[in-house]
């Protein structure tokens, strides 16, 4: 458990050496997969020999938006719900995934670093809960 609670699922990420999620690589076209998958999707692979990955550190935000409203469940946030930025984001180690930002909207632009840090996403019965997050650098 890290210090910003549990994780929401168990197994996508640590927290243990800095934020990695928890994923796969095949290493005969190294194409990263994020979470993990038990066979390649990349139709131009030859072999599908899968090895766990994590990925993290820094990368760039490709898109953004804000999530102005909450998102009906499962998800789950504190209440009242606070809008954030929702960012789709290239990590240099070659995946592209979206995440929620710590920072407001005036830290995120497209072509903006950042990088990934986990983080509380919400509380129950006195209990924080975190995910994926990323951090303007
Ligand atoms: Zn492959």
């Amino acid at each position: 458990m890290s210090e910003h609670g549990k994780a929401c699922v168990p197994g996508l990420f640590t927290d243990d050496n800095g934020a990695r999620l928890l994923g796969t690589r095949c290493s005969t076209c190294n194409t990263p997969y994020f979470p993990k998958v038990t066979r390649c999707h990349n139709p131009r692979c030859s072999e599908s020999r899968l090895v766990d990955a994590s990925f993290g550190g820094r990368g760039t935000i490709w898109s953004y938006s804000v999530a102005d409203f909450a998102p009906p469940p499962p998800h789950k946030h504190d209440k009242p719900f606070k809008p954030y930025v929702i960012a789709v984001v290239d990590l240099d180690e070659g995946l592209r995934i979206v995440g929620q930002m710590v920072d407001g909207l005036d830290q995120a632009s497209v072509g903006a670093p950042v990088t990934l840090v986990i983080d509380t996403l919400y509380h129950e019965d006195g209990q924080a809960y975190s995910t994926w997050k990323f951090k303007r650098i």
